[in-house]
C-alpha cells in the first residue's frame, strides 16, 4: 500500500492530539500546528517488532501510528509475575461454551493485588459500555466475557498524571507513546501471554488503571486466534468508544471511513479495496454492478442520513468512498451504518452459533429423554424434523420431550432427530452472510 510515511502520520497524529479542540476527525491531522518538542520523550527501542496502531482524540477523531511491540516500561521484567492472583481469570458474563461464543478477554493493568475488585468493576464497566452500542447490544448471548487480572507492583500507570509519571506494572502500559498523549501503548507479547490464560481470545481488550482519556487499536495476529488488542482507560467512560472501534476492524473486517486531507488521490492500479465498507466506485456503479453495499442504497442509516456514496474513506480524500458521511468508522461515538452493523453480525456469527444443546449433537436418545436447545439471539427461528421432515408442532418449542415426538416404523428403529435455528434478522442482507445466520443440531433417536 502507496500510504504517506508512517513516521510523518505519527509526527503529525501527535501534533494533531496536543491541539485537540473541537477540529473536524477528516482534517484533524492535515491541520494540526506546530507543537513544542518534550524534554522527556518516550524513547522506544530503535530494534524489535513494531505494529500499526490507531490514535483516539478525544473529540472523536481517529488517525494512525505505529509503536514498538515492546514497552519500553517493562524491559526485563516477565509477564505473569509471582503475585497472589496474577493471571486469575474471571467470568464476568458465560453465555455458553467458548468454541460456540465470542470471547471477549479483558486484562487489567495498573492494578495493585488490593485493587483486584476495582479492576473487575472497571472491566465490566467497559463491556457495558461496548455492548450498549448496537448490534452488541441484540446480540449480547453470542458473548463471553472473561477478565483476566495482572497484579501491578504500582497503581496507575507511566504517564498519568504527567509525562515524567512512570509507574511499574505488568503490562507496562503507557501514555505518550510515539509522543502522542492520548496513545496508550502496551506491551502486546506480555497481552498474550495473559490473554492466553482465559479458555478462549476473540477480542482482548486491555484496561489500564487510569481516569486519563486515551487508548489504542493495534492490528496484531495472535496464534490464540484474535487479531487486534484495543487499549482503553478504565476509569474514563468515553474511552469504550475506542474499543467499539477496533471491533469494527478485527470482528466486521471493516475498513476505516476516515481519510488524511492532505493525501493523494486513491491510486487506482491498487484495485478494489477487500473490505466491505469501502469501494472505488460510486452509488450508481454499485447499483449497476451488484457490488459491495448496493442492497442498502437509499436506506436510512442509525449514524444518520441515506446510505450511498460519499467520497474520501481508507485514509485517501479521493478516488474511494465510503457508505455513509459519518459512522463509528470515522468517528468515534456515532452509530455502525447499515453496512457495517451487517458485517459486524456476520463476524459475530464466525465465532458463535445460533444454537446449543447442553445435550451435545450425535449423543443416542431415546423415548425417555426430554432434549433442550437454546437459542441466544431473541427472535431466532427454530424447527424440528424427524428424518427431514418437519414436525410444525414442534416450531420454536427449546425443550421436547421426545416422547411425544411421533417416530414412524418398528420399535428399535433409528431415527434422526434434528434441530434448524436461523436468525432472521433483516439486518444482514446479503445471501453470502446468511449461511452463518443458520445453525443444526442432530441426534440419533430410537423409537
Ligand atoms: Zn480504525
Amino acid at each position: 500500500m502507496r500510504h504517506r510515511s508512517l513516521g510523518s502520520i505519527a509526527l503529525a497524529g501527535a501534533l494533531a492530539l496536543a491541539a485537540l479542540g473541537g477540529a473536524p476527525a477528516a482534517s484533524a491531522l492535515a491541520a494540526a500546528p506546530a507543537a513544542a518538542p518534550v524534554a522527556t520523550a518516550v524513547v522506544a527501542p530503535s530494534t524489535g517488532a513494531r505494529h500499526h496502531v490507531e490514535v483516539f482524540g478525544e473529540d472523536g477523531s481517529i488517525g494512525r501510528a505505529d509503536a514498538p511491540a515492546a514497552s519500553p516500561y517493562l524491559a526485563g521484567r516477565p509477564a505473569l509475575a509471582p503475585a497472589a492472583g496474577d493471571g486469575e481469570v474471571t467470568s464476568l458474563l458465560r453465555s455458553g461454551e467458548p468454541a460456540g461464543k465470542v470471547d471477549v478477554v479483558v486484562i487489567g493493568d495498573g492494578y495493585t493485588a488490593a485493587e483486584q475488585e476495582k479492576f473487575r468493576t472497571d472491566a465490566a464497566a467497559k463491556w457495558q459500555e461496548l455492548s450498549a452500542v448496537e448490534p452488541y447490544a441484540a446480540y449480547r448471548g453470542l458473548f463471553n466475557v472473561w477478565a483476566v487480572a495482572t497484579v501491578s507492583a504500582e497503581s496507575g500507570i507511566t504517564g498519568d498524571p504527567d509525562r515524567s509519571t512512570v509507574r511499574n506494572t505488568a503490562l507496562g502500559s503507557y501514555f505518550w507513546c510515539e509522543d502522542i498523549e492520548r496513545l496508550l501503548c502496551v506491551d502486546t507479547d506480555a497481552v498474550g501471554t495473559y490473554a492466553a490464560r482465559a479458555p478462549q481470545a476473540d477480542l482482548v481488550l486491555v484496561v489500564a488503571n487510569t481516569a486519563k482519556y486515551g487508548g489504542a487499536g493495534y492490528n496484531v495476529a495472535s496464534p490464540l486466534g484474535y487479531d487486534g488488542i484495543a487499549t482503553v482507560a478504565g476509569g474514563n467512560p468515553r474511552a469504550g468508544q475506542i474499543a467499539v472501534h477496533e471491533t469494527g476492524h478485527s470482528l466486521g473486517k471493516l475498513a476505516d471511513e476516515y481519510f488524511y486531507e492532505g493525501e493523494d488521490v486513491y491510486p487506482a492500479e491498487l484495485g478494489e479495496p477487500d473490505e466491505s465498507n469501502i469501494s472505488m466506485s460510486t452509488a450508481d456503479r454499485l447499483a449497476r454492478d451488484h457490488a459491495k453495499w448496493y442492497r442498502w442504497l437509499g436506506l436510512t442509516s442509525p449514524d444518520g442520513g441515506v446510505v450511498g456514496s460519499y467520497e474520501g474513506g481508507g485514509y485517501y480524500p479521493k478516488g474511494l468512498y465510503r457508505p455513509t458521511e459519518n459512522s463509528i468508522m470515522r468517528s468515534l461515538g456515532r452509530a455502525f451504518n447499515l453496512p457495517g452493523r451487517e458485517a459486524m453480525i456476520a463476524g459475530f456469527y464466525r465465532h458463535a452459533v445460533p444454537l446449543t444443546s447442553p445435550t451435545p449433537a450425535g449423543t443416542p436418545l431415546t423415548r425417555a429423554d426430554r432434549l433442550t436447545v437454546d437459542l441466544p439471539v431473541a427472535g431466532t427461528v427454530l424447527t424440528w424434523s424427524v428424518d427431514g421432515r418437519e414436525l410444525p408442532q414442534l416450531r420454536g418449542r427449546t425443550v421436547v420431550n421426545l416422547a411425544t415426538v411421533p417416530l414412524p416404523g418398528p420399535p428399535g428403529r433409528v431415527h434422526t432427530l434434528t434441530a434448524t435455528a436461523t436468525d432472521p434478522t433483516p439486518a444482514v442482507l446479503d445471501p453470502t452472510l446468511r449461511p452463518h445466520l443458520t445453525a443444526t443440531l442432530s441426534w440419533p433417536t430410537t423409537r
